[in-house]
């Protein structure tokens, strides 16, 4: 079983643990968490040993009566792999903890590409993590995006992606992004940081991104343009779309007109959290005109890397080709709707 430490415990970090204890050939060594809270308290509660990742403040989880297992340095030690899911920039910070006892770490897409030498979608790019000590798992949106142009490209070529990503102003439990009432252009500068940050995954793909930020918590929303290299029919692509696993197809009789009704349906199914780990694709979107392909997409910001960084463990430590791990990953966790 690999052991998989993982630092920093908030949105990512704990859907990481709980998608990690699922799997049948790895389990959570720790969590590392900088204070105690609600969240501190759930990990404890379902097992985790909890290890504190700012020494000098061990004692307030004492004071709070969560016990603690050790300091970060020693879970990092004893880990096979650490996950860092601490806020962005941080797990640039925390990157000569890892070189320092030789554990191979994987970033999200909150830090700096450089940071590590791969940046890592399963579908598009897994086998290029092999062997490699730092490795980035990209961000929600590139996620989204990622996984919807690697069977595009595959299937007809693709010219150009333009995509307007109206992002969420903040997720529901970050009261620090709020309360919120604005429509931003978000950057206001075109193209926004998406495309570059696509290009770490297709470095010869054409694409500009332009961003928004609007008050919403639920979901990200994609409007996708892609140029394809030749006309296709529109009924082609929902079929291509519909034999990828983590695309999920809104079927028009399910009535699902927006994020809250995708929540809603989540929560229904039984999703923990009600969590979407898929690209929720509208069906009626997916709309060609000659070579010029349309759809729109709702991205689950806070949970649709979470499969990705189970994936990105088995490609740095060799444990499966991404055909398996893929399988592995979406049988334990029942991702495909
Ligand atoms: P978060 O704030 O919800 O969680 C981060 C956790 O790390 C918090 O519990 C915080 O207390 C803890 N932390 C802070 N400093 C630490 C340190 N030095 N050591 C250990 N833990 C520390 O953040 P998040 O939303 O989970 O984001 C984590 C990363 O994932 C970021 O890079 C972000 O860009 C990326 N990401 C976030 C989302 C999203 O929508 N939430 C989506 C995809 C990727």
């Amino acid at each position: 079983m690999v052991q998989v430490a993982i630092n920093g415990y908030g949105t990512i970090g704990k859907r990481v643990a709980d998608a990690v204890s699922e799997q049948p050939d790895m389990e959570v060594l720790g969590v590392a968490k900088t204070r105690p809270n609600f969240e501190a308290e759930t990990a404890v509660e379902k097992g985790y040993p909890l290890y504190a990742a700012v020494e000098e403040r061990a004692k307030l989880f004492e004071e709070a009566g969560i016990e603690i297992a050790g300091s970060v340095d020693e879970l990092v030690e004893a880990a096979d792999v650490v996950v860092d899911a601490t806020p962005s920039g941080i797990g640039a910070q925390n990157k000569d903890l890892y070189e320092e006892y030789d554990t191979p770490a994987l970033y999200q897409g909150g830090e700096d590409a450089e940071v590590a030498e791969v940046s890592f979608n399963a579908r598009s790019n897994f086998a290029d993590a092999a062997d490699a000590d730092h490795v980035r798992v990209v961000s929600c949106n590139t996620t989204g995006l990622s996984r919807v142009i690697a069977p595009l490209r595959e299937a007809y070529g693709v010219e150009k992606v333009r995509a307007t990503l109206v992002r969420r102003g903040g997720d529901p439990g970050q009261t620090s992004r709020g309360p919120i009432n604005d429509i931003l252009p978000n950057p206001v500068t075109v193209p926004s940081h998406h495309g570059p940050d696509v290009n770490t995954i297709f470095p010869d793909l054409n694409i500009d991104t332009l961003g928004m930020k609007v008050p919403a918590t639920l979901m990200h929303m994609h409007s996708l343009n892609v140029t394809l290299e030749d006309a296709v029919d529109a009924a082609d692509v929902r079929d291509l779309i519909a034999d990828e696993s983590r695309l999920f197809l809104i079927p028009e009789s399910m009535a699902i007109d927006g994020s809250g009704k995708l929540k809603e349906y989540a929560h229904d199914v039984g999703r923990p959290r009600g969590d979407l780990w898929e690209n929720c694709i509208w069906e009626e979107s997916i709309s060609t005109v000659g070579r010029d392909l349309y759809l729109f997409q709702g991205i689950h910001q806070e949970s649709d890397v979470v499969p990705e960084n189970v994936d990105a463990i088995r490609a740095v430590l060799g444990l499966a080709d991404a055909e398996e791990s893929v399988r592995t990953t979406n049988e334990a966790m029942g991702v495909g709707l």
